[in-house]
């Protein structure tokens, strides 16, 4: 009895046509219904969370380049095979494997205690008995990057930062900074090891992991992230003046080249000259918690969407979905799937790696000739609570790297508020990804899937966002 009610009372709230065209000049594009029936059917969807709650529950954690990643692999054709994808296999390659060893931290002097942290993927490593050294303060980036030359010999290097939860995700930007190559600079300033503040939003005592880079050539050196509560708690000792001793142990070891591979499944287009529509996440994890939010979460949203475009009828453009091994530890299956695909023409490239909370923006890079695309997806995204944000689309570590080609995009941002709360720590689990949130972006993914795939515009190359 409820419905009819509330149908009843959008009714009554609704405008007079004649006062709707008085206030809106711009007429939106039309929703077609095959789109908007999609879309809604997509909202009670349970497929992404089946596929994320099984990848967590039976592969569990999935570090790249390790037989878990592997395992992961044949769960993932397995079951995509069962869902009815076309072409579904692995693309092997091969690349450097990083494994974690003992990590431990203590302040010797001036107030011993332990303290909290995780080594840095792609950290070197202290001798198995660790070391003890003095501690230089930096709060950011910045301030490290003003030592002199030479002036940390000697020294653990700590790098603070000014992380604040943001939706568009902006922070980490500006503060990660400091772990993706705040390490390198203070290696070439003559550091021993680094210890930073975790790119994380949280007050829990869970350090962040997460990839830091070296240049070629440039021996890595122990690098690892205190919990935010013990980057603070360091930063109250050095409040208090005088010099602060540590010791660091962080055994971490590179095994070798090893095997990793994109899983790539399709849903067949009718035109092969239309260009493939490339989405996908990563399936590789860090190995502190399950990977849930990061990326289980975006393979499985891609995967449910193309799912159901995959149930109608045939598209126009083939959907290629794809998930990338190798993100974490430096973005190694997307460079490799631009290396074989690079040459197919790929109408749009896009993925979904930000959690698992809901889409609420969008924003594209399509060719001038495809602007009545952008159109359609926003009278469509509409009613989703998506609105077309103002910058250029295009973003991301997996699909980059064909991007760079001249591929355009329809990015759909998700809210990152509270994504660094448990990002790369031990908490990305299952429990953070909210079933309604999940759908909702189904939703929005089959939406864009539905408009793109069929579009009868020609979506050819574009100029790379800056
Ligand atoms: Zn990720
Ligand atoms: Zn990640």
């Amino acid at each position: 009895m409820i419905r009819p009610m509330l149908l009843a009372g959008a009714l009554l709230a609704a405008p007079a046509p004649a006062l709707a065209q008085r206030q809106a000049p711009p007429t939106p594009a039309p929703v077609d219904h095959v789109v908007a029936k999609l879309r809604d059917a997509a909202l009670t969807d349970t497929l992404a969370y089946d596929i994320v709650e099984g990848l967590t529950t039976e592969v569990g954690q999935r570090l790249a380049g390790t037989e878990a990643e592997a395992r992961a692999r044949t769960w993932a054709v397995a079951r995509l095979r069962a869902l009815g994808f076309r072409n579904v296999h692995v693309e092997p390659y091969q690349m450097p494997v990083w494994v974690r060893g003992e990590e431990t931290a203590e302040v010797i002097a001036p107030f011993p205690q332990r303290l909290k942290l995780v080594a840095l993927g792609n950290s070197g490593a202290t001798p198995a008995a660790g070391i003890t050294a003095e501690v230089a303060i930096f709060r950011s980036y910045g301030d490290l990057a003003n030592a002199p030359d030479g002036s940390l010999a000697g020294k653990i290097a700590y790098v603070g930062n000014a992380m604040q939860p943001t939706q568009d995700g902006s922070s980490y930007g500006a503060n990660g900074v400091g772990r993706f190559v705040g390490p390198a600079l203070a290696a070439r300033k003559g550091a021993l090891a680094v210890v930073i503040r975790s790119i994380g939003t949280d007050a829990h005592r869970n350090p962040h992991t997460g990839g830091t880079n070296w240049p070629a050539g440039q021996q890595p050196i122990p690098a690892a992230a205190l919990s935010v509560s013990d980057a603070k708690l360091l930063e109250r000792i050095a409040d208090r003046g005088g010099p602060i001793r540590l010791h660091l142990t962080l055994t971490p070891h590179f095994t070798g080249q090893g095997e990793s591979g994109n899983v790539v499944a399709e849903v067949p287009g009718r035109d092969p000259k239309a260009g493939i529509v490339l989405i996908g996440g990563h399936l590789d994890s860090w190995d502190l918690g399950t990977g849930a939010i990061d990326d289980g979460a975006g393979v499985a949203i891609t995967t449910a969407a193309a799912k159901r475009l995959l149930d109608g009828p045939r598209p126009r453009r083939t959907i290629r979905v794809v998930w990338f091994g190798a993100e974490e530890p430096g973005g190694f299956g997307g460079r490799e799937y631009a290396r074989v695909h690079g040459r197919e023409r790929h109408a749009t490239a896009q993925e979904s790696d930000f959690g698992a909370d809901r889409v609420w923006r969008f924003e594209v890079n399509l060719p001038d000739a495809a602007s009545s695309v952008t159109d359609r997806l926003q009278s469509a995204l509409a009613p989703l609570g998506i609105g077309k944000g103002p910058g250029v689309g295009g973003d991301g570590t997996d699909v980059g790297p064909t991007i760079a080609l001249g591929v355009g995009s329809v990015d759909l941002n998700q809210d990152g508020t509270r994504y660094f709360d448990t990002h790369h720590t031990p908490d990305d689990t299952l429990d953070r990804i909210d079933p309604a949130q999940l759908a909702q972006n189904v939703a929005a993914w089959t939406t864009m899937l539905a408009i793109v795939a069929n579009a009868p515009e020609e979506i050819g190359p574009v100029a790379p966002r800056k």
